[in-house]
């Protein structure tokens, strides 16, 4: 499909209506909708359609993959994409390669999806080589699902004081996703214990950095992750309503 003006105009009005269902799921459980973020997922389609979901007021992307991060970024320099004037901030909210981290780093805002000491190393050996510093979520698997992404909750606290080894890193919250296919109950209590874990650890975490951050919730169980206390809720299905086949 190509971009339009009626997939403009489709795209802004499913940007309304995912902030509308943001907000009411927010009021439902008492929670201020400004406390929630919504990160929302390019990754199905093309540049031009992300462009004008920045256009339609959500500057905030989230790519799980560096190379389609890097084209539409490129995309949106070139073109000049904006939303009143604020150009479009970007998250990786998945695994990013040791070889791609020094393409990548620059473009990023934050990164919710660490999991491994062996890429905190990389990416603080890069910060520094830079003078830079990154906002990172720690991504933790709290699912049944085996081959799912994330730290075993075991690992948290230890993964954490190596952290702290790594000052360039600012190490901002937890991801989580739920298992595939679980009922809501159970997606709300593995959200439940990602919440717990956050408030486990806080203790943990030394000077300067603070853990408050959690980035659950996709179209499917954003309700579910509000009620648990998401801040950032990472939705992309439900953006492209009418524009994916
Ligand atoms: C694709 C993806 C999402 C968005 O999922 P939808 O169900 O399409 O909203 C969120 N988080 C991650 C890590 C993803 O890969």
């Amino acid at each position: 499909m190509q971009s339009s003006e009626a997939t403009a105009h489709q795209i802004r009005a499913n940007w309304l209506r995912v902030q509308q269902d943001v907000s009411d799921a927010c009021r439902e459980c008492g929670r201020d909708p400004s406390s929630v973020q919504v990160v929302g997922v390019s990754k199905y389609v093309d540049p031009p359609f992300a462009a004008q979901l920045v256009q339609a007021g959500c500057t905030l992307l989230g790519e799980n993959r560096p190379q389609h991060l890097w084209s539409a970024a490129e995309y949106f320099q070139a073109e000049n994409i904006q939303y009143e004037n604020s150009t479009a901030q970007w998250h990786m909210i998945g695994h990013l390669q040791r070889n791609k981290i020094r393409r990548t780093l620059p473009l990023l805002s934050c990164l919710h999806s660490l999991d491994s000491e062996r890429l905190a190393r990389a990416i603080h050996e890069d910060l520094e080589s830079r003078d830079a510093t990154l906002r990172v979520m720690v991504e933790v698997n709290v699912t049944q699902d085996t081959q799912k992404t994330g730290l075993p909750t075991a690992e948290l606290a230890p993964f954490l004081e190596m952290l702290a080894s790594l000052p360039r890193l600012n190490v901002c919250g937890l991801m989580a996703m739920s298992t595939l296919g679980a009922t809501g109950d159970q997606t709300r209590r593995e959200f439940e214990r990602v919440r717990e874990l956050l408030e486990t650890q806080q203790a943990n975490v030394p000077g300067t950095h603070e853990l408050t951050q959690l980035s659950m919730g996709m179209s499917g169980d954003f309700r579910e992750a509000i009620m648990a206390g998401s801040t950032h809720v990472r939705i992309g299905t439900r953006l492209w309503d009418g524009i994916l086949q």
